[in-house]
């Protein structure tokens, strides 16, 4: 659907967006090179020191990577994107990039594990500290924000693993310290967060985006000058997006509305069957009617996660007994690709959490985190109801 005033819908825009590097092919050739002859002394030295220099050396810039990025600054409605060799290195890159010694970060709980450990690791070794908040308690970001103080908050909406959500609206209202949300449960077509008045949004492009399971990427999008400045930490920080993952991007925000709308809708479908499976506790997914925050997710989510978590009555014994029997479903760590994969977070994802933080974010020994794939939804719903031990 097209929304008149506001121009074409998220789902034409994928088709449309990202196309300025590649003149009349319907795909973005492949720039594999690392590097670009220049026309002599005073050339090298102007694409030596121009922001985000094309065609010099491809850690600053690369026409294939400026194709995605394009992408998914239109998909955002941002003013600018700038991708990265993964997720983690955009998350790196952004705190290093805008924090100093001495400054403060509020981060909520629900964090994916990787995040938590950069910033509960070297961003402690650098002097930089961190407020822990929990994401879903309204006013909780703000209150925590200390004025002068404060240079970065950091939220994840839907959270890894049990979706939960955070209030953009709120998050964005925040003046002051730069707001971040990493978005990769929403994707760019689940969510816009730029539009609630966050400052930068993130994703994991190895997931949803790319959603093939075969690139390892990182992207943010928001206001060109900010992403000028964290362009310039980036190219020494040095974790730059590769070509060939790139291309891999593009290509899966070509496909990603109707690849996110399908894994939605079957998502919603195996919730409620888990709604009613006996050896199932508690099902955690934000499209069901009477999930603690569906209203919330109803107003900003425009179309629901392709990922749910499920409590297990037999805890971690059933969630062994679950992995060892899926037949369509595999166990594996990753989300947002072809295949439905089911993880264990809390000896998986988030092993490298203590366990009263575990508790803290409701990872119990009993929760498995499923991604729903591209496969027939009754085949997935059958797997997972015969493996679940009753
Ligand atoms: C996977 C993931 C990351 C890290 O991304 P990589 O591409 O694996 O570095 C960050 N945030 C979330 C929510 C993720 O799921």
């Amino acid at each position: 659907m097209s929304d008149g005033a506001k121009g074409p819908s998220p789902a034409t825009r994928a088709i449309t967006a990202g196309r300025s590097q590649q003149g009349s092919s319907l795909t973005p050739p492949l720039w594999a090179t690392s590097v670009w002859q220049t026309a002599g002394l005073d050339d090298t030295r102007k694409r030596a020191t121009a922001s985000r220099a094309d065609n010099f050396y491809s850690r600053y810039a690369n026409p294939t990577v400026r194709a995605f990025e394009e992408a998914i600054a239109d998909l955002e409605g941002a003013e600018d994107a700038l991708a990265f060799a993964s997720g983690m290195g955009a998350v790196a890159s952004v705190v290093f990039g805008l924090c100093s010694s001495g400054d403060h970060i509020v981060a909520a709980r629900q964090l994916y594990a990787g995040t938590n450990a950069f910033l509960l690791g070297p961003c402690a070794r650098m002097g930089i500290t961190v407020t822990w908040v929990d994401g879903t308690e309204p006013g909780a970001f703000t209150a925590a924000v200390v004025p002068g103080k404060t240079m970065l908050v950091i939220a994840e909406s839907p959270s890894n693993p049990r979706l939960d959500l955070v209030d953009l609206d709120e998050l964005g209202a925040i003046t002051g310290p730069f707001t971040l949300v990493d978005s990769t449960f929403a994707t760019p077509i689940g969510q816009q967060p730029i539009g609630h008045g966050v400052d930068i949004v993130l994703h994991s492009a190895t997931k949803g985006i790319c959603g093939h399971n075969d690139a390892t990427l990182g992207v943010i999008a928001g206001p060109r000058e900010l992403l000028a400045e964290l362009w310039a930490y980036a190219v020494l920080h040095g974790a730059c997006a590769s070509p060939f993952d790139a291309l891999n991007g593009l290509r899966g925000v070509r496909t990603l509305a109707v690849r996110h709308r399908h894994q939605s809708t079957t998502a919603l479908e195996l919730a409620v069957a888990m709604s009613s499976h006996p050896g199932v506790n508690a099902v955690h997914y934000p499209g069901l009617p009477d999930h603690p925050q569906h209203e919330l997710a109803a107003r900003q989510l425009t179309s629901m996660p392709a990922q749910l978590a499920i409590d297990l009555a037999g805890g971690v014994d059933a969630a062994r007994v679950t992995l060892d029997s899926l037949r369509v479903a595999r166990s594996a760590t990753s989300l947002g690709g072809p295949e439905t994969l089911v993880c264990h977070p809390a000896t998986s994802t988030h092993v490298s959490l203590l366990p009263e933080d575990q508790a803290a974010i409701g990872i119990t020994d009993g929760l498995l985190r499923i991604s729903v794939g591209l496969e027939e939804p009754a085949d997935i719903i059958a797997d997972l109801c015969q493996a679940i031990p009753s």
